[in-house]
């Protein structure tokens, strides 16, 4: 049997398709990985799993025999050489497999915690593989959890479903049946996967448990089915090489490596490639092709094992000179006989320049550092439709001179004198130095608490400048006198709010006119220190909202306030002090959504009056 499937896929020549998972933390997106790969291990019937760089490969025979519970109910071809799964569980890696022509990760895998249904980061997962296309199945896990679930080891879902008490089904049903619900509030149509007739519109639910096996015999199954039935054109074997870097680390006795999901064609020991480096393309050449030790042999001297060539799709790391400012995410060239070296280097460059559209180009905005380009990407395309300006990109560590960056800021917008970072180290002196110059650092691993933290702080100065400022913002409001209460002492005025609205804490004034030089001059009675209404304490009253008059009580820090009567009269119209700065001050962004359109309107009335252009 097995010589006839080698055999079929000889004929198809198809490479093996990569998978990926994402999710909520917590879902059990690790441990059905270790779910996957162990169960092989262990048992030890189903060898050939091998531990590659950031990635497990799963060959067909394995496939074939931890699927093998699942012919009770579905027939399957074994046509792919195997399964590429990506180790780094996550959106990042996700991110950073994304599709720049050609798509990497083939297919992900969306974990969700039954017990829990759609989380935070579910939500950020959906909206990150709409936004790339990429097709993806959901795996519904904890099946375990439910109560009185019974468990047969690494069964088919189908048949441990079946064996359930009736109570359990239920439960299984109410929850399947909300998370489909909150699927469709985020534009999913879903359908377990057995019983989806209609694979381009509706998501597959794999119902799973990493912990007992249960499910995963589908999962497989399904990736199989999808893969080979769907997608057997993007699995063609291509002559040229597809890569992605998917992380830059030193290597003892290495130097800077790269790690690389290699996703089409060969690469081998020698051959001339061409990346994305921060600085600039780089050009070298494979010095070793590395992939790690098989598990029996780790006693052997090295922890890597050399190759002189290595096929897709596989991760594997690459050992050559110049690789220190590499960037993760992006593509892997490699120059063949015909190509041009310099086309190429504008190409893998693309990559970085790309993102670099999104940066505001009036110069304001905030300063943003991820770990990789794909993290970048996804940072970058939160923010624009979060609409927050982005000044400055930048990709790895954060360093004192981003910071700099960041303090230019200070000056123009302070509100945007802040770092964005997902997922990486900052400097313990730039953090210092980030500290000294009041520039605020938010680093995070998810994409919405960054938002969270950012949206707070900029609350927070907002309050600050508000308080700052509260003496400056003064509302237009103009006062009849209907009577004086208390000349002095504190001065007390029966007033109507014949416009706008009076507060506590604004400045009163009568406004005077030299008749000779026609010159007016406020005359300040003082800052409203309470306002009543019927003896009830108000805050604020405006026009027309009462016609009972309201006692306002004057405070004059001064002690240079008018006198009653000499100065001022029932006579003298009242108004709020209108200077320069108060009008500018309200159109502060601290103040500007505060402002009515009618107070507006009402400032334009009274600038005459203050003799203010
Ligand atoms: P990740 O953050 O998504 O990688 O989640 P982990 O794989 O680290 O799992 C989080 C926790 O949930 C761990 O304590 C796991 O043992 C547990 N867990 C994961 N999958 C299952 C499952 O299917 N059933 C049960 N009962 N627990 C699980």
């Amino acid at each position: 049997v097995a010589s006839k499937k080698s055999a079929s896929a000889a004929n198809k020549d198809l490479r093996s398709p990569i998978c990926c998972i994402l999710g909520h933390v917590d879902t059990g997106k690790t441990k059905l990985l270790d779910k996957i790969r162990q169960t092989n291990v262990q048992g030890g019937e189903a060898g050939g799993i091998t531990q590659q760089i950031g990635a497990t490969y799963f060959p067909i025979e394995a496939i074939e025999q931890k699927t093998a519970v699942m012919a009770k109910y579905e027939e399957q071809t074994f046509d792919v050489p195997g399964l590429l799964v990506i180790d780094t569980p996550g959106h990042e890696s996700f991110s950073n497999l994304r599709s720049r022509g050609s798509s990497l990760c083939n297919i992900a895998i969306l974990v969700i915690d039954i017990m829990h249904g759609l989380e935070q980061q579910t939500i950020e997962s959906i909206k990150l593989l709409r936004d790339r296309k990429a097709p993806f199945i959901v795996a519904l896990n904890k099946i375990d959890r439910l109560y009185d679930w019974v468990t047969i080891p690494n069964n088919s879902f189908r048949d441990s479903f079946e064996k359930q008490d009736r109570a359990v089904k239920q439960e299984f049903q109410t929850r399947l049946e909300n998370i489909k619900v909150a699927l469709a509030e985020q534009g999913l149509n879903s359908e377990l996967y057995f019983q989806n007739n209609n694979l381009a519109k509706y998501v597959s639910i794999v119902p799973t448990s990493a912990v007992t096996g249960e499910g995963v015999p589908d999962l497989l199954w399904l990736l199989l089915e999808l893969t080979q039935k769907r997608m057997s054109k993007q699995l063609k074997y291509l002559s040229h090489v597809e890569a992605t870097i998917l992380e830059v680390k030193v290597v003892e006795g290495f130097g800077t490596t790269i790690d690389v999901i290699l996703s089409n064609g060969y690469l081998r020991e020698g051959d001339r490639i061409v990346l994305c480096g921060m600085n600039g393309p780089i050009v070298t050449s494979i010095r070793a092709l590395l992939t790690p030790q098989p598990l029996r042999e780790l006693r052997l001297k090295s922890e890597y094992q050399h190759h002189k060539e290595v096929k897709a799709a596989l991760g594997v790391k690459i050992a050559a000179n110049d690789l220190e400012k590499a960037v993760s995410g992006s593509r892997l060239l490699v120059v063949g006989p015909d190509d041009d070296e310099e086309e190429m280097m504008d190409d893998v460059m693309d990559d970085l320049t790309g993102l670099l559209d999104s940066v505001d180009t009036s110069g304001k905005g905030v300063v943003v550092q991820a770990s990789t380009l794909g993290s970048l990407e996804a940072l970058l395309d939160f923010l624009k439709d979060m609409k927050i300006p982005v000044m400055s990109v930048g990709l790895g560590p954060v360093y004192k001179r981003d910071i700099m960056k960041s303090c230019t800021m200070l000056e123009k917008a302070p509100e945007l004198a802040v770092m964005l970072c997902f997922d990486v180290k900052v400097d313990k002196e730039a953090e210092q130095y980030a500290s000294e110059q009041h520039i605020r650092i938010f680093n995070a691993d998810i994409i919405y608490h960054l938002f969270d933290a950012f949206t707070a702080y900029q609350k927070e100065l907002l309050e600050k400048r508000r308080a700052e400022f509260v003496g400056d913002a003064t509302f237009p409001c103009v006062l009849n006198t209907l009577q004086i209460i208390n000349k002095r002492g504190p001065m007390i005025i029966g007033v109507d709010v014949i416009e706008g609205s009076l507060r506590v804490g604004t400045p009163i004034c009568a406004v005077k006119l030299d008749p000779t030089t026609k010159e007016r001059t406020p005359l300040l009675l003082g800052r409203v220190i309470s306002l009543e209404i019927n003896h009830q304490s108000v805050q604020e009253v405006k026009k027309g909202q009462t016609n009972a008059g309201v006692a306002m009580r004057l405070e004059d820090p001064s002690g240079q306030q008018p006198i009653w009567g000499r100065h001022v009269d029932e006579k003298d119209t009242l108004y709020s002090l209108i200077t320069r700065r108060s009008i500018d001050t309200l159109k502060d962004p601290a103040f500007r959504d505060q402002v009515p359109k009618s107070d507006w309107m009402l400032i334009r009335k009274l600038k005459p009056v203050f003799g203010i252009e």
